[in-house]
This record gives structure tokens, C-alpha cells and sequence, in this order.
């Protein structure tokens, strides 16, 4: 029965009815269907409702693909060459509309009846003030049957070298059909063992596959989407809660000991107290490096909740059990931040720090590798630079990587293969990402939430200006300087690379300098086209509070720690993503004083663009504001989440599907659970499909 279930659905797709090598090639090279389990697939996009038909009367420029019901007459060839074309006139009771053909001219003349009715289905476009329908699908009121054509028309995506050979959505239509009537019961194995499809309410596989299709009531195939969703979040839960428990197998490094570093960096240096989500964050990493496995956890922690020193006493606890310990992060600036942000704390307690980065000068890299290959270098702090072959570690126990969300899971792995027992990994968000999201993404780590901002902060008052009120905006500068602040002033810069923006981000310094002449004010301006050592010098400026205004791209986003710093102006606002808005408000409110973030935007805003300085003015909420991120943008295109293969569904969509993300995940807990080899006769079907998919290959080899 397996190998028949197999045999089927992998016949070559030249072998279905209607498909031949021309199109099998077609289907291949534009859509990458090779089988006939690959058609089935391709699902549709919408379905048109074949029950619905439209009044001609009722036409305007709101449908999209309609259906008519009528009679052609006026069946005329007009134009030369080019523009030789075939038109009609069809009309109901209510009025009339044009058809136009522009190909297989000869066969519509000879196969056109004008005494016959037709069911038609189109979109009607305006063209030269007239509404008219160009190459409709046209069939004969005698040969349309509901059953045939099905209740409800699927609509398939196709390409433009698809449409041209024929291959429209209309031809995938009936292929499907073609094929939904040879496959039968057999073909079909269910993956999901029957307790979950009873437990979750779901249809099986193949009544599924049909239903997509093939829909026969509009209820049906909502339960096959809902159906073929779980099905493919499921299997990706699967996979992560497998790597998961491989992960849990390995041997971790012991963290046997709490001492002399932690310890009197902890009770005499620690420049705060730690908050209470602090505190059982590290107890929960404490946890983990005492387990004796490997540790994989992911730190979630909205902005200026404290991950660095989250972080920072993690890596103590490494060294007191003499190993060393990695931070990595996702950009120069920030890496040096945290370097220079440490190294006080370093020098108190004797660690030894080294900073490693793309710009480290060869000599000093050498000497840096050197110390870090002997284990002289307690602590090694750096960007990608610390993924290359040349890094060797003496004895790497824990790696902390920060902003996690501009790495890959391909670089996660790199950094670890680097020893032979694998060191902790503690992974760090930038902003907190949607629950959904997570698990989907991170779905193999346990998670730990920094749910708490350190005491004492003000909220930071957000506002919406207008570029017309820049003069208010001026005066309110001024007032904050007065006071002894600082300010933040950001352009977009999406490519560093992009001319136009930098002239902006020129402009705007020169009149922010005009507005705020010496002597009495000092204007920095840092951008990435800048030489490090002049942007570091910038930096330092305001650092040190010699300049009280900082013109800046987005290089400051992401970690910036500049307390007196308490507003932000964000220029062009609404070209920026939410959680980069998010990032750079984040920016300021780290000090004591009430803090400002002013988004400053055109009058011509988006819907998405209001939306998104809505939202940035109503909450301060990282998580809320990453939820509404997600909506707008949909998983694929919010910050650093495209290098993850899971984002990339078939169906279900992370953006509305949280519901069947967490039945998904609860059903392959469970599952799990109760029979982690998958030995039980109900999950044999799934366990075969699974070998067949060949994931996981380390876990297939424990398991057999
Ligand atoms: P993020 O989570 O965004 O990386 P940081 O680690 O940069 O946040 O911390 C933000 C600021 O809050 C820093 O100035 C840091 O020193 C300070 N901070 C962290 N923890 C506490 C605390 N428990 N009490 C007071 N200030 C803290
Ligand atoms: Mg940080």
C-alpha cells in the first residue's frame, strides 16, 4: 500500500491527461510541479463563487472576475495586423457589454454561436470610456453543470510564460480536475494520526485536498484551509521540537561553580539593582548551565529592559568555570559600544576583554587571536568578524548573540561547531518579536522574557509634527538644550548607499547648523559612509556631551547608550518599519528626565504609513507594537526574518494564524510527549512521512 501511495503521487506530471512534455516543461521550469503530488500543491489563491451571476446593468469598475449569463451577436473581425482583433456583443436582459479577442481568431469565428446562451466569466476593464471584457471564458449554458465545473471556481497564480502557452488558471482548473478524478482513497496517506484530526476538528487529507480544490460548499473549504494550515505548521513544529530534544541529548558545559568573578562583581560592582525579570532570567540560565546539557535560549526583552547586563553576568558565570565567553553583535558601532560599556566593569574584577571586529587593524587582530586561542582573552566581544576560520577559541563556554534577529540560524550553527562540546547559547532580540512569530522562528530554543523596564523610567512622550510645524519643533529643541539635554536627530538611510539620501541627511545637518549656530550650539553628524575613526570621533563628541545635537542615519539604531540624550526626532518617519521606529525611540528614555520622540512626517502618508505613526504614538509596548508590525507587513518582510526558511509557508499565514500556531504546537507537544519515536501504530503514517522528507537526519539515527 505504501510504495502503490508513493507510485501516484509521484508520477511525472507528462503523464496526466492534458499535459504532455511541452507544458510538463512549462510547469516545471515556471512553477516547479514535476509530479502530481506537486499540482495538487498549488493552491488556489480565491475562489469565484459559480452560483453568483451578475446583471450586465450592475457592471462598473468595482468586480474583478465576474459571471454573465447571456447570448453573443456582432461577431466582427476589426483592425490590421497587429491590432487585428475579434469582437462581440453580449448581452442579458439588463443590457450589453463588448468582448475582445486578440488570439485564435479563426476558431472563435468558426466555433461562436450566436443562437446558443452562455454562462461567461471575465473581469471587465474600462478601455477608451467604454467597460468591455477581453478574452472571456465563455461556455455553453448545455454544458455547465455545477457538479463538473464545481460550485465554486478556483483561481491559481500563474506566471506571465504559463499565461502565454496556455496555462492560465482556467487550464490549472481543469488539470486539477483532471487529476482529482484518478486519485483515489489510497493515494492519499494521512500524516496526522486520527486522535489529532478528531481532537482539533480537522478534516482528513484527502477529503482536504479535495476540498481545496474542489470546494463543494464554501464551509468545506474553509476546513480544508484550516486543514492543510495545520498540517504544514504542524510538521514544522514537529521538526523544531525534534531538534529541540536532539539539543536536550547533547552534553552541555557544566557551570559547576558561582564564584570569586560573579560573586564580587555581583555584591560590590554592579552599579543597580537587578530587576525582578532580571533575576529570574539568570536563575533560569543558571538553571540551564547546571543541567548538564546544552543550553538554548532565546531573551526576549523590549528596549532598555537590560538584556546587556542580562548578558554580561552570564558570561561571568563562564569564567568562573574558567571558559571563555563570546558576545557577539550585528554591527560595528554597537560591538564597540558594548566593548566600551564592559570594559570598566572588566577592569574592576580582573577579566580580560578583547574587541574583535571587520576593522580591527592586522597587527592587533593577530595579537587578539593569539589571545584568544591561549585563553588569555576571558571575554571576546565582536561582530560577524568572530564567525571566520581564523577565530580559533581556547575554550569557548557560552555564546551570547545580540540582536539576534539579523542573524541567521546557518551563522547560529558556525558559531557553535567551533568546539567540540557545544557552549551555551543564549540568543538576545533587539525588540520583542510576536509570540507567533517566535515560535515559529525560534521555535527550537526555550524562552526567557525581560517583562520589566529597570525602575524610575518615565515613559517617553511620543508626537506626530507635521514638516509645516518645524519651527514649534525648533523652539521645543531649543528649550530641551537650555535644560541641559541632548538630542537625537535621525534621516532615513534604507541604503547606505543611496545618493539621495545622503544629500537629505547633508541638507538637513546644514540647516539643523543654520538653526543652531556656534557658539552656542554644537552639531555633530554621523552616517556609514563616514571613516570609522571620524564617526567614532563624533560619537565620543556627544558621548561626552560636547555637541548637543547628533544628526545621524540609522546607524545609531540599535544599542546607543546615551542617557542625557532625551529626544529623538525622526525625519521622514513614515519611510521607517515599526520596529526600527520602535528602535530608535528606544534611543532615549534611559536617563531620569521625561524623554520626547517627535516623528516628523509630509502630509501625504500611506494607510500603513498613518498606521504605523499611530501606533508608534499611542504605545511605548515593544510586544503590542511588534504585533501590529506583523500585521502590516507580514512575517517575510519584518526586520531579519527572511533568512528563515519557516517563514516561507505554502498556506497558513503567521500574520492571522496565531490560533492554529499554538494548537499546532500544543498537538506536537503532546505528541511528542507520549511517543517521541513515533512507535505507537497510530503514528506510523506520520513517522513514515517523515523518514520520507528525511529531515532531521541525527534524529532518525537515535531513533532507529
Ligand atoms: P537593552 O535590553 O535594550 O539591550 P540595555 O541593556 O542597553 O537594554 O539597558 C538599558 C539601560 O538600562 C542601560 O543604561 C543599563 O545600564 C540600564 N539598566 C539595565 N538594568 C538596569 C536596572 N536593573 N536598573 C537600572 N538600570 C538598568
Ligand atoms: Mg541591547
Amino acid at each position: 500500500m505504501q510504495t502503490r501511495t508513493q507510485h501516484f503521487l509521484d508520477t511525472p506530471i507528462e503523464y496526466l491527461k492534458g499535459v504532455g512534455p511541452e507544458r510538463a516543461a512549462i510547469l516545471k521550469n515556471e512553477a516547479a510541479i514535476y509530479t502530481f503530488g506537486d499540482l495538487l500543491k498549488l493552491y488556489p489563491y480565491r475562489y469565484i463563487d459559480r452560483t453568483q451571476f451578475y446583471s450586465i446593468e450592475h457592471i462598473d469598475n468595482t468586480q474583478t472576475y465576474i459571471q454573465l449569463k447571456g447570448k453573443i451577436k456582432n461577431i466582427q473581425e476589426v483592425g490590421n495586423g497587429r491590432a487585428r482583433r475579434l469582437t462581440a456583443v453580449f448581452y442579458d436582459n439588463s443590457g450589453q457589454i463588448e468582448l475582445v479577442w486578440f488570439q485564435g481568431l479563426k476558431w472563435l469565428q468558426k466555433s461562436l454561436s450566436q443562437t446558443e446562451t452562455y454562462i461567461l466569466y471575465g473581469k471587465p476593464t474600462w478601455f477608451n470610456g467604454k467597460m468591455n471584457i477581453t478574452h472571456p471564458e465563455l461556455e455553453k449554458l448545455a454544458d455547465y453543470n455545477a457538479e463538473t465545473v464545481g460550485i465554486f471556481r478556483s483561481m491559481y497564480n500563474t506566471s506571465e510564460k504559463m499565461k502565454t502557452k496556455n496555462l492560465d488558471s482556467k487550464a490549472i482548473f481543469k488539470l486539477m480536475q483532471q487529476l482529482l478524478s484518478q486519485l483515489k482513497p489510497e493515494h492519499i496517506s494521512d500524516m496526522l494520526p486520527a486522535s489529532i484530526l478528531s481532537k482539533y476538528k480537522l478534516l482528513n487529507r484527502l477529503d482536504a485536498i479535495r476540498n481545496i480544490h474542489l470546494p463543494q460548499t464554501l464551509a468545506l473549504q474553509n476546513e480544508a484551509v484550516k486543514r492543510l494550515k495545520f498540517e504544514e505548521l504542524f510538521l514544522i513544529q514537529l521538526n523544531l521540537l525534534q531538534l529541540k530534544i536532539i539539543r536536550k541529548r547533547e552534553a552541555g558545559i557544566y557551570f559547576e561553580k558561582i564564584d570569586a568573578t560573579f560573586k564580587s562583581f555581583y555584591d560590590t560592582h554592579l552599579p543597580f539593582e537587578l530587576t525582578n525579570a532580571q533575576k529570574r532570567v539568570l536563575k533560569e540560565i543558571r538553571k540551564d548551565t547546571l543541567s548538564g546539557k546544552q543550553m538554548n535560549r532565546l531573551l526576549q526583552g523590549d528596549v532598555g529592559s537590560g538584556k546587556t547586563m542580562v548578558a554580561f553576568l552570564t558570561m561571568l558565570m563562564a569564567v568562573d568555570n574558567q571558559h571563555q565567553a563570546a558576545l557577539m553583535a550585528p554591527t560595528e558601532i554597537l560591538a564597540q559600544q558594548h566593548f566600551a560599556g564592559l570594559s570598566a566593569y572588566c577592569s574592576q574584577i580582573g577579566v580580560r576583554m578583547v574587541l574583535l571586529t571587520g576593522s580591527t587593524k592586522a597587527k592587533e587582530r593577530k595579537h587578539i587571536l593569539q589571545d584568544i586561542a591561549s585563553g588569555e582573552a576571558h571575554l571576546i566581544i565582536g561582530t560577524h568578524a568572530l564567525l571566520e576560520d581564523a577565530v580559533q577559541f581556547h575554550n569557548l563556554g557560552i555564546v551570547v548573540i545580540d540582536e539576534q534577529h539579523r542573524f541567521g540560524v546557518a551563522q547560529r550553527a558556525k558559531l557553535w561547531k567551533k568546539n567540540t562540546v557545544l557552549p551555551h547559547v543564549l540568543v538576545m532580540t533587539a525588540t520583542p518579536i510576536p509570540r507567533t512569530l517566535a515560535m515559529t522562528l525560534y521555535g527550537d530554543l526555550d524562552v526567557s522574557v525581560l517583562d520589566e523596564l529597570p525602575p524610575g523610567r518615565k515613559p517617553i512622550k511620543t508626537v506626530h509634527r507635521y514638516e509645516t510645524q518645524r519651527i514649534a519643533v525648533f523652539e521645543f529643541m531649543r528649550d530641551e538644550i537650555a535644560k541641559g539635554r541632548q538630542i537625537y536627530i535621525v534621516y532615513p538611510l534604507i541604503d547606505e548607499s543611496e545618493k539621495v539620501d545622503l544629500i537629505d541627511l547633508q541638507n538637513g545637518f546644514e540647516s539643523i547648523s543654520r538653526a543652531f549656530p556656534l557658539p552656542t550650539y554644537n552639531v555633530s553628524i554621523v552616517h556609514g559612509k563616514m571613516k570609522a575613526e571620524n564617526k567614532d570621533f563624533e560619537m565620543q563628541r556627544f558621548v561626552k556631551g560636547e555637541t548637543q545635537i547628533m544628526v545621524a542615519t540609522t546607524v545609531i539604531e540599535v544599542g546607543v547608550n546615551v542617557p542625557n540624550a532625551s529626544v529623538m526626532i525622526i525625519e521622514n518617519a513614515e519611510r521607517f518599519g515599526l520596529s526600527q521606529l520602535h528602535q530608535l525611540r528606544g534611543r532615549v528614555g534611559r536617563g531620569a528626565e521625561q524623554s520626547f520622540c517627535i516623528l516628523m512626517t509630509t502630509h501625504k502618508l500611506t494607510a500603513d504609513g498613518k498606521k504605523r505613526i499611530q501606533t508608534m504614538v499611542e504605545t511605548n509596548d515593544g510586544f503590542k507594537i511588534s504585533e501590529v508590525d506583523l500585521e502590516l507587513r507580514g512575517p517575510g518582510n519584518m526586520d531579519g526574518t527572511q533568512q528563515s526558511g519557516n517563514i516561507d509557508l505554502k498556506i497558513a499565514n503567521l500574520a492571522t494564524d496565531g490560533p492554529i500556531v499554538e494548537e499546532a504546537r500544543k498537538a506536537a507537544i503532546a505528541l511528542l510527549e507520549a511517543d517521541a519515536t513515533f512507535n505507537k501504530i497510530e503514528h506510523l503514517s506520520l513517522k513514515n512521512y517523515l523518514m520520507q522528507l528525511n529531515t532531521n537526519k541525527s534524529f532518525w539515527q537515535n531513533v532507529s
